[in-house]
């Protein structure tokens, strides 16, 4: 039997997770992640389904194992179905994840459960209806809410439900976030906020460090640490007591874990990138479009890798990195 090579970048990281942008678009338009004003891509400009799929492909012959699905928002791409389909098809490619804002869950969660998609991350920073139409702009809270409540009874696992918190903005509601994981089998997960996307919305003020969150849920009950595995990614997860869910801490900012980064990003109109706060990229579309072979794409990756940044500067620069959320995939 083969095995997959192995991507292992300058020091010493094995790179085994693609995260993949599907498009720029979003149904929502949270106002501390679209751009503004709003810029779109021309269709051509996205990397057709075909395109995806072949890059997909052929970074899983060279050793990724895992891809998750983000954006813009993933399911707002006409026929994702179908694209949803043809990922099934890759040989190898056993765990792929998905992050959504959730609103197309009813519609999509058989396509997704199909092509094995199992493992959920869905977006939600607030717990008021009133307050989901000022932060995002559409009155879609309840569907969001049904998606989480579908998604626990159609059996994704791990559901996790990621809250960016923001002082002034919805840090009121980091307790009864956490009660989230009290009542329901979900890792409540509290990203810190981080200077990229729409940048005017970005300030230092509203940065909630890890640490501030993880005492204020202190109220609820004992947390403990539980050991993570390397697949587990990033977030550090602690056992709630009493709590049938799990809390975690994605902690960029306060607590950088490039060190242990496995990640390699394809945007939505096929640009390479080996980290989401650097704007280092290769551009694999026009390659693609001119004939390149899959050695040619082959190459790319691995030189994109050789040239991933030891960590990202993101807590010495004022500015944050230009690219977008929305295209880069969150
Ligand atoms: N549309 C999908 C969703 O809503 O999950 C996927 C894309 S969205 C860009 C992915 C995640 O990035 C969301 O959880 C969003 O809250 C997060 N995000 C966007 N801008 C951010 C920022 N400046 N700091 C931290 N997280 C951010």
């Amino acid at each position: 039997m083969s095995t997959a090579p192995t991507l292992i970048d300058h020091f010493d990281r094995t790179i085994s997770y693609l995260r993949v942008s599907l498009t720029d678009q979003c149904n929502l338009r949270c106002v501390y992640c679209t751009p503004s004003p709003l810029s779109k891509l021309e269709h051509k400009e996205l990397l057709t389904y075909e395109e995806l799929l072949r890059v997909i492909r052929v970074a899983v012959g060279l050793g990724v194992k895992k891809v998750r699905l983000t954006g813009g928002e993933p399911l707002a791409r006409r026929r994702v179905d179908y694209f949803l389909d043809g990922l099934a098809d890759i040989q190898g490619l056993d765990d792929i994840r998905l992050t959504t804002n959730g609103v197309f869950l009813e519609k999509y969660h058989t396509h997704l459960l199909r092509a094995g998609v199992r493992k959920l991350n869905i977006s939600l920073d607030t717990l008021k209806p009133e307050r989901f139409k000022q932060i995002t702009g559409f009155d879609e809270f309840a569907k969001v809410w049904a998606g989480i409540q579908l998604a626990l009874e159609k059996g994704f696992s791990p559901v996790k439900v990621n809250m960016v918190a923001m002082r002034g903005v919805n840090d009121d509601e980091i307790v009864e976030f956490a009660k989230l994981a009290l009542r329901y089998p979900l890792q409540m997960r509290y990203i810190e906020f981080m200077p990229i996307g729409n940048d005017a919305s970005w300030g230092r003020d509203k940065l909630i460090p890890a640490s501030e969150i993880r005492d204020r849920i202190a109220v609820l009950g004992r947390l403990t640490p539980v050991s993570q595995k390397h697949m587990d990614g990033p977030a550090r997860v602690y056992e709630l007591e009493g709590a049938v869910g799990s809390i975690g801490f994605i902690s960029p900012m306060s607590h950088k874990f490039c060190e242990k980064c496995n990640r390699l990003r394809l945007t939505s109109e096929g640009a390479l990138r080996s980290c989401l706060l650097s704007d280092d990229e290769t551009d694999l579309r026009t390659v693609l479009r001119s004939g390149g072979t899959d050695d040619d794409i082959r190459n790319i990756i691995i030189k994109t890798i050789q040239s991933k940044p030891k960590g990202h500067v993101m807590d010495e620069s004022p500015t944050g990195c230009l690219g977008k959320m929305s295209r880069i995939g969150g």
